[in-house]
């Protein structure tokens, strides 16, 4: 709003004919230093005159507030385009929905990946993702991000999506073209399950022939027969490992079995014992009678390899626990804790990666392949477990595999009592 009075160019213009008028009559009626004086008069009140209202202007546009948040309003009308038209150029889905799971905004890319179009905008989201696993994902568990999935719209790309919370009250859907990652990672997995499947029948030949050499035919030669031997045999279990990681990798259901966990316990008490050859206490501890849910084959293998790392890296005289509990929200937790070397905080972190080992020389010593705690960690992943790690140099370690409720089954028959099984 203009504020009234008389403007700036008005006065100033007024100001000047006054002084010119001044100067002439000075001219006509004195003398011409009288017109200068009078001339230069008018000057230096116009001058005085433009600095007043120059002043006046500034501090009245800052303290007038309508016009200030006008200006704000259109500063961040501006930005706001330039994030629209940033994220909109992203070449990830981002798609923005309300409580109700309702479109209110999108990207192009949203479109393109996964069929979000204008006629969804105040529509469910779950509308144009219907029938993908995508939209069944949504549906379900969206607190764990979803890490592979095929696009709505093609299926030949992959998808790697997560939900992120914007504002108080909407959400982000953010997807991201993993398809080239996910190539090179099949390229990858189909290396390896390759290379191990050829390696597994020359090394089945050598095995089997250095079998049949008997060493007490030629005693100089023992020695090298049973180094050649182990090294055969390591051999072997690094590919059975590897060709057993590459099945779990292809993400594959497992079998949906039932898995009765107190005659395991004692299998694995038995398979701990006989691997110990009477040098620890073992100790089984059945806090429950609960069963599992999921492929008893795995399972055990999971479980198994746990204890037979818990015999591997516990000195002679020390105790071993096989633990069987359940927790609080219905879940269930099997675990074996041992007292033996223990691990350090920085390489717990790691031990699960293929072929870590804290120390490679103890590791091939006890015969271990380095990819153990790769596949338990693998097999829990299928039945929606996953592994902790509690352990101090030198007080042992605990090792657990802690269980998802939906896979916990109510014992066979009912019961829940305390069950103590031992060996020595
Ligand atoms: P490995 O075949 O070498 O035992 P794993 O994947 O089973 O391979 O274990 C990885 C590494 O973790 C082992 O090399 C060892 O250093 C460490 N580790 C596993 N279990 C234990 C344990 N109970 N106590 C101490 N260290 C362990």
């Amino acid at each position: 709003m203009r504020r009234p009075g008389i403007s700036i160019a008005t006065g100033s213009v007024a100001i000047l004919l006054a002084s010119v008028a001044g100067a002439i009559v000075a001219a006509l009626w004195a003398s011409p230093w009288w017109a200068f004086g009078v001339a230069l008069a008018g000057e230096a009140i116009v001058l005085v005159w433009w600095a007043w209202r120059a002043r006046r202007a500034a501090p009245s546009r800052q303290n007038n507030p309508g016009r200030a948040r006008a200006t704000r309003r259109s500063r961040l009308r501006t930005q706001l385009r330039a994030v629209r038209d940033a994220v909109g150029a992203l070449p990830d889905a981002v798609v923005l929905f309300d409580g109700q799971g309702r479109v209110r905004w999108f990207n192009a890319a949203a479109t393109r990946l996964l069929g979000v179009q204008r006629s969804h905008l105040g529509q469910p989201l779950v509308q144009p993702l219907a029938g993908s696993e995508l939209g069944a994902w949504l549906r379900t568990d969206t607190t764990q991000p979803a890490t592979d999935l095929p696009a709505p719209t093609d299926a030949s790309l992959r998808l790697a999506a997560t939900i992120m919370p914007f504002g108080r009250q909407l959400k982000l859907l953010l997807a991201r073209d993993i398809s080239a990652l996910s190539r090179l990672e099949q390229v990858r997995r189909d290396f390896v399950a390759n290379v191990s499947h050829e390696l597994r029948t020359p090394l089945t030949v050598i095995h089997g022939y250095l079998e049949l050499l008997d060493p007490a035919e030629v005693p100089e030669l023992a020695p090298v027969l049973d180094e050649m031997r182990m090294q055969s045999q390591r051999m072997r279990q690094i590919v059975e490992d590897l060709l057993t990681l590459s099945r779990l990798e292809t993400g594959d259901a497992l079998p949906d079995e039932e898995v009765a966990m107190i005659p395991l316990l004692e299998t694995l008490r038995r398979e701990a014992a006989a691997l110990s050859r009477g040098r620890h206490t073992i100790r089984v501890e059945a806090a429950t009678q609960a069963r599992l849910r999921g492929s008893i084959h795995h399972l055990h293998s999971a479980f198994s390899n746990l204890v037979s790392n818990a015999v591997r890296y516990t000195p002679t005289g020390g105790e071993i626990v096989i633990d069987w509990r359940q927790t609080a929200d219905g879940g269930a937790i099997f675990s074996v804790r041992d007292s033996g070397l223990g691990i350090s905080a920085e390489h717990q972190a790691r031990l699960t990666e293929r072929f870590y080992r804290v120390s490679s020389s103890r590791s091939r010593e006890s015969g271990g392949t380095g990819l153990g705690l790769s596949i338990v960690k693998h097999v829990l992943n299928l039945h929606q477990g996953h592994l902790a790690i509690e352990s101090e140099p030198g007080h042992g370690s605990t090792f657990s595999c802690v269980m998802d409720a939906s896979r916990v089954l109510p014992p066979d028959g009912g019961g829940g009592s305390r069950t103590g099984l031992s060996a020595a």
